[in-house]
């Protein structure tokens, strides 16, 4: 088993390799990256943001047109929403093995700050992480630097440990070793 990271042309370059290789240590389980083939479903206008669970649809259909099993977690730079929030750092279906994260709120220059690639890369590897622990059978935690912690806020995403905490970790091997 291992985890398919799909990398949208326009997210931010040189970073796919590091992100994978930094989720890979934390979740336990291999990670390949690739180019994104995927076709870019969702974009509302008015929004200017992508539907994300619309995105997720069309994740689930490429999955199905080319016999992927394995969990898919594609990362893009458009601004993500759904239903009844103003926007999603990412999105997983657990059902159907597939999630998406996006860069757009990730970086220190959307919040009027100077651009550091060290941030970014830590916050895309943790919210990568996040999503794919979902399609890996975890849910949230209650723990702030837990790596599954749900966070609101940059802040609280900064505050999160690039790792699981012990339960959580455990709960992962536990689901791997029973597959
Ligand atoms: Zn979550
Ligand atoms: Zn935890």
């Amino acid at each position: 088993m291992h985890v398919h990271i799909f990398w949208d042309a326009q997210s931010p370059a040189g970073l796919q390799m590091p992100v994978s290789r930094k989720i890979s240590a934390i979740l336990g389980v291999p990670t390949t990256v690739s180019e994104n083939h995927v076709r870019m479903m969702g974009y509302v206008t008015e929004r200017q943001q992508i539907d994300a669970p619309a995105l997720l649809d069309s994740i689930q259909t490429y999955k199905h047109r080319h016999g992927i099993e394995e969990p898919v977690l594609l990362v893009v730079h458009q601004d993500l929403f759904k239903q009844g929030c103003s926007f999603v750092f990412g999105l997983a279906r657990e059902s159907v093995g597939a999630a998406v994260v996006s860069t757009a709120r990730l970086g220190n220059e959307y919040y009027g700050l100077s651009g550091s690639d060290d941030d970014l890369m830590d916050r895309i590897v943790k919210e990568g992480a996040h999503e794919i622990g979902h399609l890996l059978g975890l849910g949230h935690c209650e723990n702030r630097e837990c790596v599954m912690f749900r966070p609101n806020t940059l802040d609280e995403l900064d505050r999160k440990k690039k790792q699981l905490c012990s339960a959580c970790y455990e709960q992962m091997a536990a689901h791997l070793s029973s597959e």
